[in-house]
């Protein structure tokens, strides 16, 4: 067998004892044949595991042996029980005589830490689009904690004037297409450093499956052919089953952060309801009793009222659902933060308990993070800005966001690169805000 380490390693969905690590076995990444995943026949093929305390491996902690199946293209999700809270781990894989690049990892730490929590977020990684300089600048930093909140893939046809291309350019449909767009798009090496640097806890959005999908059953099918390339090539501790994918979740790292991680696709009813009843439910449930310091929505869609001069509202995002968003910002729950993405461009806003009265108190902020890689629509900013009093701050650049919370403050800065057409742009904060109790201050003029 050739090197089946094609597509990287990864890791994930961290607890105080627990992670998952990934990869996929796939010799012929590309390969055209949908009965042969990655090149590889219908056999089982082994994958032995190993966990360190250290980058050399001298002092393993756990190992273990695995099958990789056809019928999952021979992913692998191994779930690693007895670690220790807030600690780094190394792993890897070996099979056929080949030995995988490492990865660093991290524990989340024990539910009584006041320990501050440094995380990363990133969305919308178009592969024609653009070169994934920002997951190198990512990678550097090496976070405790990736948030990714959606469009991992496009399942888009090639787009016009590509940076990069596709091995199939037609819009990805069967269960095949959807794997080979992933695949295409996991041999980046930027991709594959920043899932080697950190564990990430991923949600979607539309371009997973089809563009501004929703819960209807004549989504079905596809939804559970394109669920299930998503879990083959991410590493999530729960399966699909059929259409279904539990994704709407909480990672709590100790007293500091409560991320309630929200799933906006699955039980989408337009113009009723973005997150379905139990969602909602499970969600104002937690706002209201969590005693965690900061309680973070991390999903993709812009949750503050965004009136577009000339446009309007978008009924995709937020303002689509504002009885909803009302029922969660009437909770007035301590230490609100929104983390969105979705828009391909950076903004900041105020979250107001009514956004159409000046004189409303702010209940929370959010943080709306750039594209890695997708192209902007055209924006007039400034007129957005004007229009819109508790939005604060744009900036059109692609790039990622990175933040530290702790018990006194949740800090936020937006980092871009100039350009995405070449390799190589440096990295360069845009701006940082601090939240201490309800409202953002900029911290960086
Ligand atoms: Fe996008
Ligand atoms: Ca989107």
């Amino acid at each position: 067998m050739a090197n089946p380490f094609t597509l990287g390693v990864a890791s994930g969905e961290p607890f105080p004892d627990s992670l998952i690590i990934w990869t996929r076995l796939a010799p012929s990444p590309l390969h055209l044949d949908p009965a042969r995943p990655g090149g590889l026949p219908d056999r089982p093929v082994e994958v032995r595991w190993q966990v360190a305390e250290d980058e050399r491996f001298a002092r393993i902690v756990r190992a273990g042996a695995t099958q990789a199946q056809h019928r999952w293209a021979f992913s692998v999700h191994v779930r690693v029980d007895g670690l220790r809270p807030g600690t780094d781990y190394f792993y890897r894989f070996r099979s056929g005589g080949h030995l995988s690049p490492a990865g660093r990892t991290r524990t989340a730490p024990d539910p009584r830490s006041t320990a501050p929590v440094r995380f990363a977020l990133a969305n919308c990684q178009r592969f024609e689009h653009g070169h994934y300089t920002a997951h190198r600048h990512l990678a550097a930093e090496r976070p405790d904690i990736v948030f990714f909140v959606g469009d991992y893939v496009y399942e888009s046809r090639q787009a016009a004037d590509p940076v990069r291309t596709l091995p199939l350019t037609g819009e990805a449909d069967t269960l095949h297409e959807y794997r080979l767009r992933y695949a295409r798009y996991k041999l980046d090496r930027d991709l594959q450093a920043a899932h080697a640097a950190a564990p990430w806890v991923p949600t979607w959005d539309d371009h997973e499956v089809a563009d501004n999908y929703t819960g209807a059953s004549s989504f079905f099918a596809r939804r559970a052919r394109a669920y299930r390339a998503y879990y083959e090539h991410l590493p999530l501790r729960v399966r699909p089953e059929g259409h279904s994918l539990q994704m709407f979740r909480r990672r709590t790292y100790g007293t500091i952060a409560d991320f309630l991680v929200l799933d906006s696709r699955q039980y989408r009813v337009p113009g009723v309801s973005m997150l379905g009843q139990a969602q909602e439910d499970w969600l104002l449930a937690r706002l209201r009793a969590s005693p965690v310091r900061w309680k973070v929505l991390v999903q993709p869609l812009f949750f503050a009222r965004r009136l577009i001069p000339g446009s309007g509202l978008r009924p995709d995002a937020w303002d689509g659902f504002p009885e909803q968003r009302r029922r969660v910002l009437d909770v007035r729950a301590p230490g609100l933060v929104v983390l969105s993405g979705d828009v391909h461009n950076t903004w900041a806003c105020d979250l107001k308990a009514d956004f159409l009265d000046p004189g409303s108190p702010i209940v929370g902020s959010e943080f709306v993070t750039t594209a890695v890689s997708s192209r902007p629509p055209a924006t007039d900013a400034d007129a957005v800005l004007r229009a819109n009093p508790h939005i604060r701050f744009f900036d059109g650049r692609r790039g990622y966001a990175s933040g530290t919370a702790s018990a006194t403050e949740f800090r936020l800065a937006f980092r871009a690169v100039d350009f995405v057409d070449r390799p190589g742009a440096p990295v360069r904060t845009v701006a940082e805000f601090v939240t201490e109790g309800q409202g953002m201050r900029r911290s960086d003029v």
